[in-house]
């Protein structure tokens, strides 16, 4: 019989319970006591609907107070030195700190979890002496155990995984940190087969993204230790977001089982199976199920895959699982009550994909007949989503198929439009502006919350509005910018704003997702073809033009991050769904134009966040994220200007198809590597308009005129001075007001110190 598993379980709980506990508990309104108990009480339900679902294999240990690789870090001991840390169990006031930073000590990096949203903490170990402090998957196993009866899972992040994601060490030493971190795996193994343990899961995701031999050397030497310290403890080796590298290597490892993504890695993974084979001792965890997206399956195409797999490998040796964690979708649908039925019963979260995951186990032990019911109906409500209006937008579809074959492109080219624009705008040397947003204070907070719950009327919040993009355009005019925005106020979100106004977007009700500590979002549906449905930013725009001689420029969130920040449609492919949008925005880029606003901003902050983790697909993706940038903006004459911003330093290995994107003016985020970025143009050259940020707006630290002097004065040994641009390095949205004033006044200052050299 195959049998049922889960690989981990979203935390946060039906209406984010776990994030509220955390809070209150920061803000001092539990003690720690009450922490402990009420985050018990979440973990216990979340084992316990697995349980009553019929899992075999319901994980334990996947449940975080925070960040599962912190945790990995903190069980052994790996806390940077400025905080102060003892040895022992670490305090809870120690892992929150190294998280979230206390008055003394910065808070540890944070850095995306692979290609997903997901943020964690990343190790330093830098300083450290690993010790095993507690055994977290042993005593989140005697919990679920003691507590329920469950023979759990318990998840650990893997060895290699955990050193390659780690920083603080030079690579030579990687060898010596992982004899210190081996001996405490070990231990854990060792204890978990005394406990009498069946199953644990090791999770190496890093085994999908390109190794060197000395890594590969490191696995085999990493679970011929495991297996010898726990001969009879099975270990399921754990991949996922795409098919594995080495897949000879990975097989021919001394482990019970290898789990394997059959949803992003689906070609290769089956490939590999078909042509190499799998080995006749081992359990293949087959990941059909996606862990990370909220479609439900076709059951049917989902059985078939399972029935190839069978007989490559029979059934009895398939655990039916999710592709990836759980941890990347929202908890359940049960409680959307605004959307279609339509959408609704296309969507699969958490909960129904443990319903997908029961009902495939059960098709393929017994035979389709017992399933046939479901498989009916799953092939129903996709083919009734299929059939529907939204997915049926005849002349959107006609109008995207004929761009996708042009190459789009400005009428005239970059130093055409160059002088053209400066003959138009006669803006100074070292032009100065920000990146759109400007403080939301607690006000227009509020404002809006009356507006939605209908408690002020359309006018009232309009003028409100307006009020504060009069401030705001005074502030700029007095401080000396030269290039203005509105602000932003109207907007709550980049991309929810958007979606609200255009056509082909849900919006579900409790679809959160962690994105990193306690933060969650809520990624707006895309679900139909995307259309533009009348002027979404032009009203505001050309208001705050109405009040400046001085150019304001239009705000727009891009195409490719309103896909990545969204959950996608999965019958078409992502890239047709970036043109649709492209398409969209188009249209309200040529509106605004039309209303006199000369120079737009198209942001896309989000472009490096979707790039795929192999190769094969990063070109492919970059030529996508180009293409639709430039569908977007292409429309406009000469001199109207069209702006980007990306949030993100690593700008190397994207240099050039940032050049091909063809924007007039980019602003990106720089203060936090500048020395890494100044090197990338050292390299390579740009000569389109740029802008390096020259002060961090993550902190609330007021940057000084000299410091910035000297960050702009090294920049301009490797740029061009006619082409650069002076800006902050992001929206200022959640800045203080006085502490925005007097950074962006001392930013002139530098600049105009810097035209006295000029
Ligand atoms: N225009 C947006 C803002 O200023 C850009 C935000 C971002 O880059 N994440 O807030
Ligand atoms: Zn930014």
């Amino acid at each position: 019989m195959a049998k049922s598993s889960v690989l981990g379980y979203p935390r946060i709980g039906v209406d984010r319970e776990w994030k509220k506990v955390l809070e209150a508990y920061w803000a001092g309104k539990l003690d720690e006591a009450q922490l402990e108990s009420q985050l018990q009480e979440i973990r216990l339900n979340h084992l316990r609907k697995q349980q009553q679902k019929g899992i075999d294999y319901i994980p334990v240990n996947d449940f975080s107070y925070y960040d599962h690789i912190l945790d990995t870090s903190a069980m052994f001991g790996i806390i940077p030195q400025r905080f102060a840390y003892k040895g022992g169990i670490v305090p809870l006031s120690v892992y929150y700190g190294v998280a979230r930073g206390t008055k003394d000590a910065a808070a540890s990096e944070m850095t995306k979890w692979f290609n997903t949203n997901y943020h964690y903490i990343v190790p330093e170990l830098n300083g450290a002496v690993p010790v095993l402090t507690e055994n977290k998957p042993l005593k989140a196993y005697r919990e679920a155990k003691e507590k329920l009866g469950i023979e759990g899972k318990p998840v650990l992040v893997g060895p290699l995984t955990f050193l390659k994601l780690s920083k603080g060490f030079n690579k030579s030493e990687a060898e010596a940190w992982l004899n210190r971190l081996l001996p405490l795996y070990a231990q854990i193994v060792q204890e978990l087969e005394q406990e009498g343990v069946q199953w644990v899961q090791i999770d190496e995701p890093i085994l999908v993204t390109q190794l060197s031999e000395a890594d590969i050397h490191n696995l085999k030497r990493i679970y011929e230790t495991l297996a010898a310290a726990a001969p009879t403890l099975n270990i399921m080796l754990q991949t996922y977001f795409e098919s594995v590298e080495y897949y000879n290597d990975v097989i021919a490892l001394p482990v019970k089982g290898i789990g394997l993504d059959f949803v992003h890695g689906y070609s290769g993974n089956l490939q590999a199976i078909r042509t190499l084979g799998f080995p006749s001792d081992k359990i293949l965890g087959a990941g059909v199920i996606d862990g990370r997206g909220i479609w439900r399956a076709s059951l049917q195409s989902k059985l078939d895959v399972l029935e190839e797999l069978a007989e490559l490998v029979t059934s009895e040796r398939i655990m039916v699982q999710s592709s990836c964690s759980l941890l990347h979708v929202p908890v359940t649908t049960e409680h959307e009550t605004k959307l279609t039925a339509e959408l609704k019963h296309a969507l699969a979260f958490a909960d129904q994909k443990l319903d997908e995951i029961i009902i495939l186990t059960k098709g393929l032990s017994l035979n389709q007949a017992v399933i046939q019911d479901e498989l009916a109906q799953s092939e129903r409500v996709i083919h009734d989503l299929q059939q529907s209006g939204e997915r049926n937008r005849i002349s959107i579809q006609k109008a995207v198929e004929e761009l996708r074959e042009k190459e789009p492109e400005r009428s005239q080219p970059f130093a055409e439009r160059y002088s053209a624009q400066q003959a138009k705008w006669q803006l100074p040397l070292f032009p100065t502006t920000t990146i759109g947003s400007f403080p939301q204070s607690a006000e227009v907070r509020k404002a809006r919350q009356l507006w939605r719950k209908g408690e002020w009327t359309h006018e009232q919040y309009t003028e409100f509005i307006r009020k504060q993009m009069d401030i705001w355009i005074k502030i700029q005019e007095d401080i000396g910018l030269d290039v203005l925005v509105h602000g932003e106020f109207e907007r709550t979100d980049m991309v929810e704003f958007f979606g609200e106004k255009l056509a082909g977007f849900a919006f579900t009700q409790n679809g959160w997702v962690q994105s990193y500590g306690s933060r969650c979002v809520k990624p707006p549906v895309i679900f139909g073809d995307v259309a533009f449905m009348g002027e979404m930013t032009v009203e505001e725009t050309k208001y705050a033009q109405s009040q400046t001689n001085r150019p304001v420029k239009g705000m727009l969130t891009g195409p490719i991050t309103i896909m990545n920040w969204s959950f996608v449609r999965e019958d078409i492919p992502r890239k047709h769904i970036a043109y649709q949008l492209a398409y969209a925005l188009r249209q309200e880029v040529e509106a605004l134009e039309q209303a006199g606003i000369g120079m737009i901003q198209v942001d896309e902050p989000a472009v490096r966040e979707g790039l795929p983790l192999k190769e094969i697909g990063q070109a492919e993706y970059l030529a996508c994220a180009v293409k639709a940038f430039r569908i977007a903006t292409c429309t406009v004459q000469a001199t109207t200007q069209i702006h980007t911003h990306m949030c993100y330093c690593e700008f190397h290995d994207m240099i050039d198809s940032i050049k091909a994107m063809d924007a007039d003016v980019i602003s990106i985020e720089t203060s936090r590597s500048h020395g890494e970025l100044i090197h990338s143009f050292e390299l390579n050259t740009y000569e389109l308009g740029i802008g390096l940020g020259v002060y961090d707006i993550h902190s609330p630290r007021i940057p000084g005129v000299d410091e910035m002097t000297r960050m702009i004065e090294r920049a301009l040994r490797v740029l061009d001075a006619k082409l650069f641009w002076i800006n902050p390095d992001c929206g200022l949205k959640t800045r203080g007001l006085d502490e925005t004033i007097t950074s962006l006044r001392n930013m002139v200052e530098a600049t105009q110190i810097i035209r006295g050299k000029y």
